[in-house]
């Protein structure tokens, strides 16, 4: 009688073709390889952009573009589809001066943009404006992060409305979104949580709107995506980076709730709030829109020690 033993090794394919399985995307139970996550990646930006209007046939996108994965992620997905939608994408990045960092960053920033054959639009804070994000947190003795965050709305903001853009993308993905979500509702900040949605309109004239494409995207999907689409980019971490410990909260809860994290985010998206309206002057410093007499950017561009 022989007595032969046989291995079986069961290699998972792909829901929709025979190629072998490279993600399993649990809240779809689906097992994809690389040519039809891709896909299935796109497609879920393209309509999730039809879905909430987020660009109009025509016009022009700016992508906050860090050097991360999730922005990255948004420049490649925007730029895959941006034909067949019919409009146009480019990149904005800060130098934001920060040590050990940021020059990382902007080199890899200028490579994938030249590889890509995307216009890139750079504001190096030092240079423009005479100082790094880390040098005015000492003046004004506030977190480096709060500083960061008050520069980069500013700029973002102002770039995107005097280069003539007609919206901004960022890359914040689900993960981000519940993180803000979990901060803000128990600090009680509703306004600010209503305003995390996929599309902020215009609530000024000087204000552009703001996008966020991969709302309902996963950093393991804009990490799969980026990777598989063939592209590096920098683990590096800033310095500054504190993990508040949220999102491995909502992913013990996704674990035993699967599908929690979709369904909380399209909660999220239905979530309103009164915002204020009309309580917008300008700042007599540099006319940008402001709700005190001097803007927080100026604040931080004007401290002293
Ligand atoms: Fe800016 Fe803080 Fe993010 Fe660093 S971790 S880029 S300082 S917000
Ligand atoms: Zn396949
Ligand atoms: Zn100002």
């Amino acid at each position: 009688m022989s007595t032969e033993t046989y291995h079986v090794v069961f290699q998972m394919v792909c829901s929709r073709c025979n190629r072998k399985e490279v993600i399993y995307l649990r809240n779809y139970r689906l097992r994809l390889c690389s040519f039809h996550f891709i896909d299935f990646f796109e497609r879920k930006v393209f309509d999730f952009i039809r879905k909430f209007k987020l660009i109009k046939r025509g016009e022009s996108v700016l992508v906050a573009f860090s050097g991360g994965k999730d922005s990255l992620a948004c420049l490649l997905s925007l730029r895959s589809i941006a034909d067949e939608h019919g409009f146009n994408v480019s990149a904005y990045h800060i130098d934001l001066g920060i040590n050990g960092y940021s020059y990382t960053m902007r080199k890899y920033v200028e490579e994938i943009c030249g590889e890509l054959g995307v216009t890139l639009h750079l504001t190096d804070l030092k240079e423009k404006y005479g100082f790094t994000v880390e040098e005015a947190s000492k003046k004004r003795k506030r977190p480096v992060c709060s500083v960061c965050g008050i520069v980069k709305r500013y700029l973002m903001n102002r770039e995107t409305r005097e280069l003539g853009y007609n919206k901004l993308a960022t890359g914040h993905n689900m993960d981000d979104m519940i993180e803000f979500a979990f901060k803000n509702w128990l600090n009680q900040e509703f306004e600010w949580l209503a305003k995390q949605k996929p599309l902020l309109p215009q609530l000024h004239p000087k204000v552009t709107p703001k996008i966020k494409p991969l709302f309902e995207r996963t950093e393991k999907e804009n990490a799969a995506y980026v990777t598989l689409k063939g592209f590096e980019y920098p683990l590096n971490e800033c310095p500054n980076t504190y993990l508040s410990g949220w999102k491995e909260v909502a992913s013990k809860i996704e674990e035993m709730k699967t599908g929690f994290k979709l369904m909380f985010i399209k909660s999220l998206e239905k979530f309103s709030y009164p915002l204020r309206q009309g309580d917008f002057k300008v700042c007599s410093l540099c006319g940008e829109p402001s709700s005190s007499e001097i803007c927080a950017f100026c604040k931080v561009k004007t401290a002293k020690i």
